[in-house]
């Protein structure tokens, strides 16, 4: 039979369960966290104290509980905005919970009216709820998997229904109840809603924060740390797309390997740490020339590749000459110590059915004929 007093206890112990594992992600040091952990112990807290209706004073077991769940979920909407690195802080949600916590008081105390306090709490969730949503919705980074940003938004939108539903039977004021912990068909309804609010969300919550942990190692594993540009590995698996795409489209692919002049020379002179803001120097002047689209990755020591999606080989040259003499006419950064350094380049289009290592061979020697040739120059593949 149902109890609420019952289904109060399920959803704690659940709740506790969840917090269990938000905390096992606290090493990790994910943005937002600390607020998702606060924002589930108290709604551990308030479910608690909501169970105390009747046998303690309406100003613990409806004001502060109500007060405590508000913040619960004002939390979990802070919890997303951190996570989500959003900046404009949700006012709007701070000033409603103030405005609703006022109402329970009136409600509570000077004219005591049940549905009107459940009406107006119910109203703050379902706002709540869909800030949530919106939040989560719109914070997705476009490259990442969209399940568990989905997960939340959807569960989200649901709660706020759920609480909009509530909030409307109430407020019409067709229920003549007095108590959240009345054993009546309604009340089972939206307790089931409560049951399920609280580990839906720290399930998808858990999931973010996955998906956050995910990305780091997906970024330690594809990009390099000094230069930001993609490493071998990461530009070897986009280059076979390419190449893939481009036999399929007919469209050309051009691959240029670029590989900074006398870097040896460079760390031997100025010192590694020279060296290095060369190495950054350079990245970040080739970072700003590239269009979108075009693929730049660090393929091993001074030595970088670009590929350039639907572009032939005399477009690649223009670029790669342009992005010579932009490096020409740059002041060097004063921590590399140096006036001024020039890379050579290799580079050809992709040939119909070639294969990506023999493309690389080609390129390559392009490269080592540039190097005996004099260096700072682009070469063709013969
Ligand atoms: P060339 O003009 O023929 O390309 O000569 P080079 O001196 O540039 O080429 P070489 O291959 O002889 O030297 C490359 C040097 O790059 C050797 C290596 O110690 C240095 N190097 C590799 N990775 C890094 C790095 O991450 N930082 C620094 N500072 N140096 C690096
Ligand atoms: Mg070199
Ligand atoms: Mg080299």
């Amino acid at each position: 039979m149902f109890s609420p007093v019952s289904i109060l206890v399920v959803t704690v112990l659940s709740g506790l369960m969840a917090t269990a594992v938000l905390g096992s992600l606290v090493p990790a040091a994910i943005p937002g966290l600390g607020c998702w952990i606060a924002a589930n112990t108290l709604a551990i807290v308030s479910l608690l104290l909501f169970a105390t209706q009747g046998h303690v004073s309406p100003l613990v077991s409806i004001v502060m509980a109500n007060e405590v769940l508000a913040v619960s979920l004002l939390l979990v909407l802070e919890g997303c905005r951190r996570f989500l690195g959003r900046r404009r802080r949700m006012f709007d949600a701070y000033a409603g919970a103030v405005a609703v916590l006022l109402g329970i008081n009136y409600w509570t105390f000077f004219a005591p009216n049940f549905d009107a306090r459940v009406a107006v709490a119910s109203a703050l969730h379902a706002y709540l709820y869909a800030s949530i949503a919106w939040v989560v919705l719109r914070g997705r980074p476009a490259d990442r998997p969209a399940y568990s940003y989905n997960f939340v938004t959807i569960a989200a939108l649901l709660f706020c229904f759920g609480h909009a539903a509530r909030g409307l039977i109430y407020g019409l004021g067709e229920l003549n109840q007095t108590s959240l912990m009345q054993a009546t068909p309604i009340n089972a309804a939206f307790m089931g809603i409560g049951i399920l609010a609280l580990p839906c969300m720290s399930t998808g919550i858990v999931m973010l924060a996955h998906d956050r942990l995910a990305q780091r190692l997906e970024r330690l594993a594809n990009v390099d740390d000094l230069t930001g540009a993609w490493s071998r590995r990461a530009f070897m698996l986009k280059a076979q797309t390419l190449i893939d795409a481009a036999a399929r489209s007919s469209r050309p692919v051009a691959l240029a390997i670029i590989d900074i002049d006398r870097f040896k020379l460079i760390n031997d002179t100025y010192g590694h740490a020279a060296g290095d803001s060369v190495l950054t120097h350079f990245a970040a002047l080739v970072q700003r020339n590239l269009r979108a689209g075009d693929v730049f990755g660090r393929l091993g020591g001074e030595e970088f590749g670009v590929l350039c999606p639907h572009t032939d080989v005399a477009e690649a040259v223009v670029l790669l000459e342009r992005l010579r003499e932009r490096l020409a006419s740059t002041t060097m950064p004063q921590e590399a110590g140096m006036s001024a350094y020039t890379f050579s380049v290799g580079a050809d289009q992709h040939r119909p059915g070639e294969r990506l290592a023999a493309l690389m061979v080609r390129v390559d020697a392009a490269l080592y004929t540039a190097k005996a040739s004099g260096r700072d120059r682009v070469v063709v593949s013969a």
